[in-house]
């Protein structure tokens, strides 16, 4: 072995506790202790021509192994464990920084020469103590003879350990190597095969290292360019080694025995870059994944707080769970849910079903399973008063609600009748079911029935379809929050059934006692107890519900109003309720009574008061306009007031006054008629009438216009909307004798016109409508009958009478009285029998302003139900056959009577 370094026999020496500097190695150390400072000083600082050092390391007795401070302190040596030098150990401390002198300090026997690649000196403030800092580069070993610690730093004798030939060159950190023991050395099969294996070893820990750092190549060049025992050195120093290690290193003074011992330490080293590499991949992989997450739920929580729904998901679970828990649901249901809840926490927010999931849990915990308005004593009087003072007249009906009431505080949880309020639109059947809910001091919540077809709207979805939800039920409840509400069943007639199930029957559980206790929602799909509810139908007309569900109801009907009915409606609620509505007080508007009677008349016709309603508003919103343009007026003169009057200036700022008594300063005029016209109501005038809600649309003159010619009669008929005139026109035009119907008519209203056009033609000589008795009306004529109001379906037997008078009207070329109205069925033979809806029908012949009215003989006993007040502006003829008809409809009545009645 050779090393190129030409060593002096005699060597400063830098004590270095617990630290190696190897050959090869670089170091950077700051020198502060009196000794090493002193030393940095005469050895290299000094001196022109910088001489080599020698490096030992020293190990104290108590191993402390302060590695902070490079500089040694102590003194004393150990040798490494393999190695089988001597030690040398002394007592005898070299004191440095004040160290414990008395500590027994072990010197390496072997240390390693080094030269100073860089000095610099600075002073320390404000002590002024002079410091160094070197940067030293190790170069050979050395063994030390003697060590000389007395003196300012400590010297040694000593004899080269790598050297066996001397030759100095220095070339940056590399050494020609020219002896020849080194050759010899290099030719040994095991150093060669030491070497193979190091060189492996050390180019896998530089491949790794070029792929994690990229910074491999100059390493990559050493291990080309030196000789393998160097490199040992190099590569060893370079690695976190312990102390020991580092010893048994440098004792290594045998090239082979380095390679091994390098070899050995590379490997580690090398095992060890594996292991952690393996785990940084492990945690960054599971780093990624968590980042990806964390990723997705901070974009997630800003979309929600972007949509201002910035709960976090599992608030949102914790707080769902609370909800459940408070929402006293019944043992077997709450376990219901406790599994679907963790079937919940289970699944991530973006799994299918989680929504899904999460809505159905919301359900059960909203439903109130026990939340109930509380049911307070009813005072029977006060709910008497409340009902009365919402509602004008209805005086059987508000009678027959009070009875309701009185069972029902008798008897709280009495199993009473459903109420189902039949009658035409806006009559009051909503707002009388709202009554009793005010009445019993429960919530009011509407189901609206009208148009469902699908079993499925009361019962709910299954959860197993797409978009599936519960049933109107289950849902009112969710929204009324309380499981003993009011439920108004709304428009209960115009449920349908097809394909998609009965929706009836569904209701027929719902209405049945026994049954909805345990009423089961499909999309629910527990049973929910609807025992509490008290339910209240509505329908327009009874004909439609099927009898069963009928049957489970008590039905009270609601006639249309008459018009006096109507102005007393709108006077005493109508009137105050839509000048509240739109911010108005009869201080801004006032409709006078003749004008509520004007509207009534002319703008609407109907059985209830809706459109009445509608108009009413109509003016108010006209009204509201006018004011809220006049209180802006005002208030741009106040500001014109404010600029040229400081003295109104100063007492506005001291919130004085209002601008009524502000605006006369101003003297002007105009102003003064704006802010007094406030004060005077606007009141509605006939003019102002027809401006806001536009010509007028019905006039009593309308029958007579329409009947002005021969073949056009008044009917009376019936429909949802209650009692209608219907007119029938009939013409006859050259054909072959055919009967032509149209205006939407069902099958027994056509059966109707063929009994009548029958019955008129088999009675042509008795009626003289033609000169020959045998002569057929209908030779080379066609027949047309139509009922205008083409776009209305229409049905029922009730028009028959109405047809016949039609038919001879056309024949006689006579034209029916305008003021007669008539309804009635009428047999092949002449009979005329009984119809239904006669009060509904006498309203609206009052209504359109008919004078008389024919009446089968035997409806006359349903006259009774007909306010009297109508009754006495009408008058009600009656008739028993066919020519009784005809009779009281034509002008001066019927001519031909004796000898037709002769004739029968
Ligand atoms: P329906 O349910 O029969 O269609 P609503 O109950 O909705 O009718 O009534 C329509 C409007 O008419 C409501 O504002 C209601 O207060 C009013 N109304 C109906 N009848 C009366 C009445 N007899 N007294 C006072 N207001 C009435």
């Amino acid at each position: 072995m050779a090393e190129s370094v030409e060593l002096p026999g005699r060597l400063a020496i830098l004590p270095f506790r617990n630290k190696v500097l190897l050959p090869g190695a670089f170091i950077r150390i700051r020198c502060t202790s009196q000794s090493s400072v002193k030393l940095v000083e005469q050895e290299l600082w000094q001196r022109e021509e910088k001489g080599l050092i020698g490096i030992l390391p020293v190990q104290d007795a108590a191993e402390t192994t302060s590695m902070d401070s490079m500089l040694s302190q102590g003194v004393g040596s150990e040798s490494c464990e393999r190695s089988s030098n001597a030690q040398v150990s002394t007592s005898d401390a070299h004191k440095v920084d004040g160290k414990n002198p008395s500590e027994v300090i072990h010197w390496h026997n072997r240390g390693v020469a080094a030269r100073a690649l860089h000095l610099s000196r600075g002073v320390e403030k404000p002590s002024g103590r002079v410091t160094y800092i070197v940067v030293l580069e190790g170069l050979c070993r050395f063994n030390i003879e003697e060590l000389n610690t007395r003196g300012p730093y400590c010297t040694a004798k000593i004899s080269p350990l790598e050297m066996t030939k001397s030759g100095y060159f220095l070339i940056s950190i590399f050494y020609l190597l020219t002896c020849s023991e080194m050759e010899q050395v290099e030719q040994d099969p095991d150093f060669v095969t030491l070497s193979r294996q190091f060189k492996a070893i050390a180019m896998e820990l530089i491949y790794i290292l070029e792929q994690k750092q990229k910074t491999g190549g100059r390493i990559k060049v050493l291990l080309e360019t030196l000789p393998f025992h160097k490199l040992a050195d190099i590569f060893v120093a370079s690695f976190e080694i312990s102390f020991e290690e580092q010893l048994c290193m440098l004792d290594s003074v045998d090239p082979k025995v380095r390679l091994s011992k390098a070899t050995e330490l590379v490997d580690r080293h090398l095992q060890s870059i594996r292991v952690a590499e393996k785990i940084t991949q492990k945690v960054e992989g599971q780093l990624s994944k968590s980042q990806k997450e964390y990723l997705l739920r901070q974009q997630m929580r800003a979309i929600k707080e972007e949509l201002g729904d910035n709960d976090d998901d599992e608030d949102d679970l914790a707080s769902l769970e609370r909800k459940m828990q408070n929402a006293g649901m019944p043992s077997n249901i709450w376990k219901h849910a406790q599994r679907e809840l963790r079937r919940l926490k289970k699944m991530q927010p973006q799994q299918p079903g989680y929504n899904s999931s999460r809505v159905y849990l919301d359900l059960l915990a909203d439903l109130p399973w026990q939340k109930a308005s509380e049911e307070q004593e009813m005072d029977l009087k006060a709910a008497k008063d409340h009902l009365d003072c919402d509602h004008y007249g209805l005086v059987k009906i508000k009678q027959r609600i009070f009875e309701y009431l009185a069972v029902r505080k008798l008897k709280p949880d009495a199993r009473g009748p459903v109420l189902c309020f039949v009658g035409p639109p806006g009559v009051g059947k909503t707002s009388l079911a709202s009554s009793i809910a005010a009445a019993l001091g429960r919530k009011f919540i509407r189901i609206s029935l009208g148009g469902v077809k699908d079993e499925a709207d009361i019962r709910g979805h299954r959860r197993t379809y797409i978009g599936s939800m519960p049933g109107r039920l289950i849902d009112g409840l969710k929204r009324v929050g309380v499981c003993n509400p009011v439920m108004l069943l709304d428009e209960i007639d115009k449920t349908g059934s097809d394909v998609r199930g009965d929706p009836a029957s569904a209701l027929l559980e719902v209405l049945d006692p026994e049954q909805n206790k345990s009423f089961n929602d499909h999309y629910l799909n527990v049973p929910f107890d609807l025992s509490k509810v008290i339910f209240v139908a509505t329908a327009n007309r009874m004909q439609p519900i099927p009898p069963p569900l009928l049957d489970r109801m008590e039905v009270i009907e609601l006639p249309g109003y008459t018009a006096e009915e109507k102005l007393r409606i709108a006077m005493q609620h109508l009137i105050p309720r839509v000048l509240d509505q739109h911010g108005l007080s009869s201080a801004f508007l006032q409709i006078p009574e003749d004008m509520v009677k004007l509207v009534i008349q002319r703008y609407t016709r109907e059985a209830g008061v809706r459109n009445l309603e509608r108009n009413l508003a109509a003016l108010a919103r006209a009204a509201a306009v006018r004011v809220a343009e006049r209180e802006q007026a005002v208030s741009v003169s106040k500001d014109v007031h404010k600029i040229t009057s400081p003295l109104l200036d100063n007492r506005l700022a001291e919130g004085a006054e209002m601008e009524m008594e502000v605006i006369p300063i101003g003297v002007n005029n105009h102003e003064i008629s704006n802010a007094f016209r406030i004060a005077s109501p606007l009141v509605v005038d006939e003019a102002m009438l027809e401006k806001i809600l536009g010509p007028p649309r019905f006039d009593d003159r309308e029958a007579a216009d329409r009947v002005a010619t021969p073949g056009v009669s008044v009917g009376l008929v019936w429909t949802a909307f209650g009692g209608e005139v219907q007119f029938v026109e009939a013409t006859s035009v050259v054909g072959n004798g055919e009967l032509h119907l149209t205006g939407q008519l069902g099958d027994v209203i056509k059966e109707s016109a063929q009994i009548a056009l029958t019955w008129v033609r088999a009675r042509v000589a008795d009626l003289k409508l033609a000169a020959a008795e045998e002569t057929d009306l209908l030779q080379g004529k066609d027949i047309h009958i139509h009922f205008p109001a083409g776009a209305v379906p229409k049905d029922g037997p009730s028009a028959g009478v109405t047809l016949v008078t039609a038919l001879v009207s056309l024949f006689s070329q006579k034209n029916v009285r305008a003021d007669t109205a008539m309804t009635g069925e009428m047999t092949l033979r002449g009979l005329v029998l009984p119809v239904g809806g006669v009060k509904d029908k006498v309203l609206a012949a009052h209504r359109y302003g008919i004078k008389r009215v024919i009446l089968p003989e035997r409806n006359l006993k349903d006259l009774v139900e007909v306010p009297a007040a109508v009754l006495s502006s009408l008058e009600i003829l009656v008739a028993k056959r066919m020519e009784d008809v005809l009779e009281h409809a034509f002008d001066g009545g019927y001519p031909w009577r004796q000898h037709q009645h002769s004739k029968l």
